[in-house]
């Protein structure tokens, strides 16, 4: 962003924002600072719409989040029968996550009425993904698309991580889609566990990237793993791979040019003077 002229300002506050008529936004910032711009996209966050639907009568704080196990059942409702799925328990706000927590939620309830409840994580009556394996895309221009963890929430939740950065530019499939593609990965790999705990990227179209990502995070995928999996080429989807098989090439083209040029020379030398 900041090659193609944005100015990014990070940890920035903005302490009052005005207009004069139709003239530029300008936003003056908490270190003094003044911004003038077009337009100012205000991203207010949610609030859990809790006051009235009667929370106190199972125990619980009218206008709260409702803090819920893996089954989606409210923790500490008074008689074990409050459930929440959805935006309303705070753990991922996205729509396909409240969807799957909401199958999560049918299957535990009906199975813990039926005395069959498995909540053992990643079986089918636990919505476990919410933690570490929450799959999101933001369709901007480039499009940044996540799976698992970033980096600092893994440290938050207490992983021993190490990140690996690298440009999707210089990818095979990248050319393909355009020139002087720019992007970049960043994957988060779990040093315990030795798994590749989320993934990060930047970049036009990396959204459709996002679904081999989620995979190599809910199915614990090896560090390595991309290096012993074999995708159709050209595509945008793996890394050092490609730069080893690049790498490979060019040594191929140039051994085997130096190999002609000797066969040349030693076909075409000329007799040697043997004297008068
Ligand atoms: C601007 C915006 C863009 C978004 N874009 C995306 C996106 O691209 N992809 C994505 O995955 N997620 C997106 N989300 C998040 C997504 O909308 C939510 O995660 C999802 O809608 C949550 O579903 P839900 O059923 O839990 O809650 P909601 O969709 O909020 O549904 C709650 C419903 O309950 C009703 N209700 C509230 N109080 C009462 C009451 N007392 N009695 C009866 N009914 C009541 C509300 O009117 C509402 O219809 C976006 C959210 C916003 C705000």
């Amino acid at each position: 962003m900041r090659e193609r002229g944005v100015s990014v300002h990070t940890g920035a506050t903005a302490a009052q924002v005005s207009q004069a008529g139709d003239g530029p936004v300008s936003a003056q910032l908490a270190d003094g600072s003044t911004l003038a711009s077009d337009e100012v996209l205000a991203a207010a966050g949610r609030r859990a719409r809790t006051g009235d639907l009667g929370l106190e009568t199972a125990g619980r704080q009218p206008g709260t989040w409702l803090d819920v196990d893996d089954t989606m059942a409210v923790r500490g409702a008074a008689g074990g029968w409050l459930y929440a799925a959805g935006d309303l328990n705070h753990r991922a706000l996205l729509t396909h996550q409240g969807k799957y927590q909401t199958r999560a939620c049918g299957d535990a309830i009906a199975a813990r009425a039926r005395g069959r409840l498995d909540p053992a994580p990643w079986g089918p009556h636990s919505a476990t993904a919410d933690h570490g394996a929450v799959p999101q895309v933001v369709f901007t221009d480039p499009e940044v698309a996540a799976a698992g963890y970033r980096e600092d929430q893994a440290r938050d939740a207490g992983l021993r991580v190490r990140a690996v950065d690298y440009p999707i530019g210089n990818v095979a499939g990248a050319a393909l889609y355009a020139d002087g593609y720019t992007g970049q990965a960043r994957i988060v790999v779990d040093e315990d566990r030795q798994v590749i705990g989320g993934a990060t990227l930047v970049g036009p179209r990396v959204g459709a990237r996002r679904p081999a990502a989620t995979n190599a995070v809910v199915l614990g995928y090896a560090p390595h793993s991309p290096s012993i999996t074999t995708f159709a080429r050209p595509r945008t989807a793996a890394g050092p791979g490609d730069v080893r098989s690049i790498a490979q090439a060019v040594f191929y083209v140039f051994a085997t040019g130096f190999f002609l040029l000797l066969v040349k020379r030693f076909w075409h030398r000329k007799p040697k003077d043997l004297g008068s």
